[in-house]
């Protein structure tokens, strides 16, 4: 990092203690900038990167809700507005136990490069709550939800702040978060959710947006070096909803995805993973994916096992951040991986990203390659501003051309800016100097 860069990471590290992710991901985006501020020293002179890195409003409030039984839980709920520089504040909700400011604040920040990238008129935000909803029923998520609501609907708006879907949060979710916005504002505004169902204003290939975009990305970074995906074998991580269609469109495009994973241990089927059981057991079950071996006797079950030991051409890490390590990314890269596309957001260390860049295979940084879900999102919000709904072939090849657009953009910036091959030079430098220009086009705000 060069050296008034490193001084504005420091100030930014003393001035948000504790938030280790959030760090991690303001680094790994200042270490690319140098070469930016000496183009545009104006941008250093207006002190945009402290701008960008300081969120416009963090809101922090009480969830309570009651279980079955009837006893009070009281969790905590997040929405971090980072910039609106763009457009309006969008990105997802996520409901892990994990969540806290620092991991909010990485999502958020991360979302604002993201959504500059996608070419649309959107901000970054990100939200979620510290509540698991794994082994809840579906009432107690409702009524987590309605209270989760209760409090956020005051800050949405179309025009203002319009969330999604993350880990832990998806069309049920979506259902009932909306469900009580509509009856507290008395107003069917659909427009400040987007992943709605069908039936509700929801656009079709939204679901599907994040795993078709991460492949569509990897297929583009594979012909440039005149590869495709035709007959390479991949590994999959997670068995969620990036998880689900990365594998479907994997498959599609004439790859075999040989294994998958949840946060408990890992499927291998050599004969190719079974995704209509997957897609029953993950999305109509709500199971383990365990269970997917009894169900296929030649698939084998690591209870606790590494993904990223399993021998593969292609990787695509979509279940969470830094789930692949400096060892795990030795091990891809010893067995001949020649590609990592990232469905998830920064599932890579730094010294596992440094690796696959050293190594020189192709990598597509989660900000590019994972850009597919908020870029439909903005096609749902189209969608719904002129009362229509697209079909799914339109749709998809709308997503298909943003993708590739992506692509060119970033591989485009990282030859200018001297790192040519370099998807994170390429991604970082390309979303910061689109929002930086905005943010200056505003004046001091
Ligand atoms: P889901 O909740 O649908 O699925 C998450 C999957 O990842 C599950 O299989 C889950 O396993 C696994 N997982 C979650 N946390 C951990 C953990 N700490 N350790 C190991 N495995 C874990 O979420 P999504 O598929 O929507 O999101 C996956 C990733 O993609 C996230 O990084 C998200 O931020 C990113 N992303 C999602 C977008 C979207 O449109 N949904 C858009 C862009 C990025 P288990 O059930 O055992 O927890």
């Amino acid at each position: 990092m060069v050296e008034n860069v490193e001084a504005i990471y420091q100030r930014i590290v003393a001035r948000n203690p504790g938030e280790t992710e959030f760090h991690q991901a303001v680094k790994e985006v200042l270490e690319s900038l140098g070469p930016v501020l000496v183009k545009h020293p104006e941008f250093a002179e207006l002190k945009i990167i402290e701008r960008i890195s300081e969120p416009e409003r963090q809101i922090i409030f009480r969830v309570p809700w009651q279980d079955d039984r009837g006893e009070i839980h009281i969790n905590r709920g997040f929405r971090v507005e980072f910039n609106s520089a763009l457009g309006v504040y969008k990105g997802g909700l996520r409901f892990h136990p994990s969540v806290y400011l620092g991991i909010i604040k990485f999502l958020g920040f991360e979302q604002i490069f993201k959504n500059a990238l996608t070419g649309l008129p959107i901000g970054g935000a990100k939200g979620g709550s510290d509540f698991d909803p794994k082994g809840k029923s579906d009432n107690e998520i409702m009524r987590f939800c309605q209270s989760f609501m209760t409090e956020l609907y005051r800050h949405l708006g179309e025009h203002t702040d319009v969330p999604a879907g993350d880990i832990g949060v998806g069309g049920r979710e979506l259902g009932y978060l909306f469900g009580q916005y509509k009856r507290i504002t008395n107003r069917y505004e659909s427009t400040v959710l987007t992943g709605k169902g069908i039936s509700w204003g929801g656009s079709l290939v939204r679901t599907e947006a994040t795993g078709y975009g991460a492949v569509y990305f990897v297929r583009e970074m594979l012909k440039m070096r005149k590869e495709s995906l035709e007959g390479k074998t991949c590994i999959v991580s997670g068995s969620g909803n990036v998880a689900i269609y990365t594998m479907e469109k994997l498959a599609e495009l004439g790859a075999k995805v040989i294994a998958c994973s949840d946060s408990n241990g890992v499927i291998v089927h050599e004969k190719g993973i079974d995704l209509d059981l997957v897609k029953r057991l993950k999305e109509v079950e709500r199971r383990r994916i365990s269970d997917y071996a009894d169900h296929h006797k030649d698939a084998k079950y690591l209870a606790g096992g590494n993904i990223w030991k399993i021998p593969c051409q292609i990787a695509m890490p979509s279940a969470t951040q830094n789930e692949i390590n400096g060892n795990d990314a030795r091990h891809l890269v010893g067995n001949g991986c020649i590609a990592v596309g990232e469905g998830a957001n920064m599932p890579t260390t730094p010294e596992g990203v440094k690796i696959f860049l050293d190594a020189g295979i192709a990598y597509g940084p989660g900000k590019a390659a994972n850009a597919g879900g908020v870029a439909t999102s903005a096609l749902e919000m189209q969608q719904n501003a002129s009362r229509d709904s697209w079909s799914f072939e339109y749709t998809e090849r709308k997503l298909d051309d943003i993708m590739t657009r992506i692509h060119a953009s970033t591989y485009e910036t990282a030859e200018e800016y001297g790192a040519a091959g370099n998807y994170v030079v390429g991604a970082n430098v390309a979303g910061f100097i689109k929002v930086a220009r905005a943010v200056v086009a505003l004046g001091c705000i």
